[in-house]
């Protein structure tokens, strides 16, 4: 729609349930695409390696990171996680939008290094119900669970950073509101100057 393609930068704390809101928007508007990460972490099961994450070693996320191959990256949990530079500047530039989803950290980063990227927060309707979310669906200990709880509150606190909030109640109105967020973005004057001189000059 615009000049050239929108980067969104998606976040939220773990358990929000932003993965489940990113597959509806990716597979629901075929003019967005998710931008895959490399990790360090093991793979989870369900997850599949290339869609999910691309799954590394250490010593391969560190020779990458050397040979500058990282829009940003970030340490989370005690693992690596880096968006790849290349396919992500091959698909804005081909007009595609696309999707980060990315902790606070590297949200951060690409907020400076694309000041005009659109970034969007994911928030739960409460801490609470983050805190039964987080509980039901995992097997993680008390310990585990509440640190999660900890870090999440220390992200949510910076929600404040994002251009907008979506509040995940309703996974359906979320979608929505990603979406819209998207289309009404794309639609500004401000990426559209091209567009503008092709309508000028087409009497
Ligand atoms: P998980 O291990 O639960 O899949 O992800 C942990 C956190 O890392 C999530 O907040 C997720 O959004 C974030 N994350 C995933 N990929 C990247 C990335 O490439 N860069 C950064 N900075 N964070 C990422």
């Amino acid at each position: 729609m615009s000049d050239k393609g929108l980067l969104i930068v998606l976040s939220g704390p773990s358990g929000v349930g932003k993965d489940t809101v990113l597959r509806h928007v990716e597979s629901e508007n075929e003019d967005v695409n998710v931008s895959v990460s490399l990790t360090t972490r093991e793979m989870r099961e369900g997850e599949i390696n290339g869609k999910s994450y691309y799954f590394v070693e250490r010593g391969y996320f560190e020779r990458k990171l050397g040979e500058d191959a990282f829009l940003e990256y970030a340490e989370y949990g005690g693992n690596l996680y880096g968006t790849p530079k290349a396919p992500v500047d091959a698909m804005l530039a081909r007009g595609d939008n696309v999707i980060l989803e990315i902790e606070v950290q590297g949200a951060e980063k690409i907020r400076k290094l694309y000041p005009d990227c659109v970034s969007i927060f994911i928030l739960p309707p409460s801490l609470s119900v983050l805190e039964s979310r987080l509980r039901g669906r995992s097997s993680d200990d008390e310990e585990t669970i509440l640190r999660r709880l900890l870090i999440a509150r220390e992200e949510i606190k910076r929600c404040v950073e994002y251009d907008y909030i979506v509040i995940n109640d309703d996974v359906r109105k979320a979608v929505d509101e990603v979406v819209g967020i998207i289309r009404a973005e794309a639609l500004r004057t401000d990426r559209n100057k091209q567009k503008i001189k092709e309508v000028l000059n087409n009497e």
